[in-house]
């Protein structure tokens, strides 16, 4: 069982290129999203048993995010469900560039809630792999549940960690120090190129990449529409992304990661297993929406089929 908690909420997008938050303009969604909650929904999809944890608002928006976790197969029992505040809301808009601008709001939401009793119905027995995400540690309670969480592993079970550094949500030191300590512990660590900066600057990739292997057993650089570098005890395996038109890429990287740690945990060696990480990854940014472009295995394998 793949477990994992944070933030769930819904994401809001500007519609229009170039279309900022200062002026009024229209939104798409809500759509269901949180890089946790996108991260389980594809591992859910990708046929892994995956349970959450977070805390979303007695509302449409929480109805939202939930509904779809529980459709596609996640285990929502842990999800806990407050009068006030609302569930978290991120609204994005995209420049002309393709660059982000993100508004959350979170600490302040449902979501900001969480605390270490949230665990007491994530069954964190039978866990084989924790999976937590950067972005989950501005909230005040999520350090004591991370830490919690780690706490109650199994012994065996792996530690699976995506840095996913967002600018707008670090906003103190102590977070930063976490990312930081969570990255030198994780078995699976899932960076961007951009966390892996601001993990190690100034260093190489496979520099820094081979100093987190003494305790990683994988570490999944994730390189936007260049694909992927697997960093192996043994081995690298670089792999190009699949040529696709990039419609929305927010969550493209929860998606991946998923995608990884599901396999991984299945067993799938990992020159394959790459291969369908850069498919979920294109998949997933070519549809509108954070987890709208998830996954299952026959999706990938006909995606697969599909190219040379
Ligand atoms: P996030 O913004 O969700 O944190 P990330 O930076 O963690 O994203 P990305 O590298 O953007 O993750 O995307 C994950 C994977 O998705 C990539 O490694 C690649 O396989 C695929 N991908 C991303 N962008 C594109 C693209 N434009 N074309 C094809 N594949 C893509
Ligand atoms: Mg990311």
């Amino acid at each position: 069982m793949l477990v994992t908690l944070g933030e769930l909420l819904v994401e809001l997008m500007a519609t229009e290129p170039g279309q900022l938050f200062d002026q009024p303009g229209m939104f798409a969604g809500p759509y269901p999203s949180g890089a946790p909650a996108i991260f389980a929904d594809q591992a859910a999809r990708q046929g892994c048993a995956t349970a959450i944890a977070g805390v979303v608002g007695d509302d449409g928006f929480g109805d939202c995010v939930i509904d779809r976790l529980r459709a596609d197969g996640v285990d929502v029992a842990a999800v806990r469900r407050v009068a006030a505040p609302a569930t978290g809301v991120a609204f994005v808009s995209y420049a002309a560039d393709g660059s982000r601008q993100f508004i959350f709001h979170l600490a302040n939401a449902a979501c900001g809630l969480i605390a270490a009793e949230d665990l007491a119905l994530l069954p964190m027995e039978r866990a084989t792999c924790l999976h937590l995400m950067g972005s989950s540690l501005g909230a005040p309670g999520m350090a004591a549940a991370a830490g919690a969480a780690l706490d109650r592993l199994p012994p065996d079970a792996l530690l699976s960690f995506d840095p996913n550094v967002r600018p707008e949500l670090l906003r103190d030191a102590a977070t930063a120090a976490l990312i930081r300590t969570l990255a030198r512990r994780a078995d699976l660590l899932l960076p961007s190129e951009a966390d892996l900066a601001f993990l190690a600057p100034g260093e190489a990739e496979d520099v820094a990449a081979s100093r987190y292997l003494t305790t990683a057993r994988a570490v999944l650089v994730k390189r936007g529409a260049r694909g992927t570098v697997l960093y192996l005890q043994d081995r690298t395996v670089e792999t190009p992304a699949f040529a696709v038109a990039e419609i929305d890429p927010t969550g493209a990287g929860d998606c991946a990661g998923a995608t990884f740690v599901a396999g991984w945990l299945r067993g799938t060696p990992p020159e394959t297993l790459v291969r369908h990480v850069n498919a979920a990854g294109a998949m997933a940014v070519s549809q509108r929406g954070p987890m709208e472009g998830n996954s299952t295995p026959a999706e990938i394998d006909a995606f697969l089929a599909s190219r040379p």
